[in-house]
């Protein structure tokens, strides 16, 4: 029943999906690509959904992609950067574990006359060219609009309903935007005493067993009582309920999070998840594929030209053309909007368990 309502009928898939790849792509014409990610224990996405995705988007651009992870090994996204700059790739794609190494190898790059791209995370202080990713504080006030919706439907008359924040990487810019979103919404009922801040914690590689840990030690702390958790993304939600399945809590806490893994909308769909936030990561990738191809080509103007707006760096004092794209709200009502935009399988997420 459960796979019926939430994700509809429709059980075969419609669209295309982060596991095929694009076989009928030449081999690209030897226009060397390279693309570094950060890191596999904070979040899903990196391996199952941006590294497939980047792949089949710049093979569509007839451009030859060289894809890494560093594994949260900043010495070796470093290593791997001398690797492609001296490889000869046309652009570098980074998505670093924190800014300072972004900063570094992009100047490294830029010497050797590479354009970079920031994808995802812009690296504060840096230089890159482009920056590619979601408007992350709208991200931020999602997550902070679910957790109010969730404390509405599960906490309702609770005065003041006592919430406990795990917030992503103090290194990645992006959980700073996340935060001040998710701020946004909530400090106003902080500051009304409808809601009371317990402790907001930032986890240092977003680390998804360090968010357990640290949840956990919150939730004692507090006698064991919570209303809601704010946590960053669906791998920092897993280790919160977790924790809230020892103390009996799971499904009675609204918790959020990000990124619309199978396993976070699973958990949506089971309950212990109170809402998720979709980012269409094939969009970011294709975005960026089209900007390297341009920038390959040595095509400035066209590469502006898909910037659709720019962002500040706060460190730098320097403004960064961008790409900034668009993320959905999702709770148990439109799961079905991820699986019909072809983001994940029917199959991944309509169990029933
Ligand atoms: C990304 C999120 C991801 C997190 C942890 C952020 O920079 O925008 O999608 O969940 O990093 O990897």
């Amino acid at each position: 029943a459960l796979a019926m309502t939430a994700c509809g009928a429709n059980t075969s898939t419609g669209g295309s999906t982060p596991t095929e790849t694009n076989t009928d792509s030449a081999s690209g014409g030897g226009t060397k690509v390279g693309v570094i990610l950060p890191e596999t224990k904070s979040s899903a996405r990196w391996e199952g959904f941006d590294k497939p995705l980047l792949e089949k988007a710049l093979k569509a651009e007839g451009l030859e992609p060289d894809i890494q992870n560093a594994q949260g090994d900043v010495q070796k996204f470093s290593t791997l950067a001398d690797g492609m700059i001296n490889a000869g790739v046309k652009v570098l794609i980074i998505a670093t574990p924190n800014s300072e190494v972004g900063a570094s190898v992009a100047q490294k790059a830029k010497a050797s006359g590479i354009p970079v791209i920031d994808y995802d995370r812009l690296n504060l202080g840096g230089s890159s060219d482009y920056y590619v990713s979601f408007d992350n504080e709208k991200v931020g006030e999602l997550q902070g609009q679910g957790l109010v919706q969730g404390l509405e439907k599960l906490a309702p008359g609770k005065k003041p309903a006592e919430v406990i924040e795990i917030e992503g990487a103090p290194t990645d810019n992006n959980a700073t935007l996340f935060h001040n979103g998710q701020k946004k919404v909530l400090e106003p009922k902080y500051g009304s005493g409808d809601y009371k801040l317990v402790q907001s914690q930032a986890i240092p590689d977003w680390d998804n067993q360090q968010g357990g840990v640290t949840f956990e030690q919150i939730l004692t702390g507090n006698g064991q009582k919570v209303d809601g958790v704010v946590a960053a993304n669906d791998g920092l939600a897993g280790a919160v309920i977790t924790v809230l399945k020892k103390y009996g809590l799971n499904g009675k806490v609204p918790v959020t999070g990000q990124d619309a893994t199978p396993e976070g909308l699973q958990a949506v769909l089971r309950g212990d998840q109170f809402m998720t936030v979709f980012k269409p990561i094939d969009a970011e990738a294709n975005a960026t594929a089209k900007l390297a191809a341009a920038l390959a080509k040595g095509d400035k103007a066209g590469a502006d030209a898909l910037a659709t707006g720019s962002v500040e760096d706060t460190k730098g004092s320097r403004t960064v053309k961008s790409v900034l794209l668009e993320a959905q709200l999702i709770t148990k009502e439109n799961v079905k909007t991820v699986v019909d935009a072809g983001f994940v399988k029917a199959a991944e997420v309509c169990v029933t368990d």
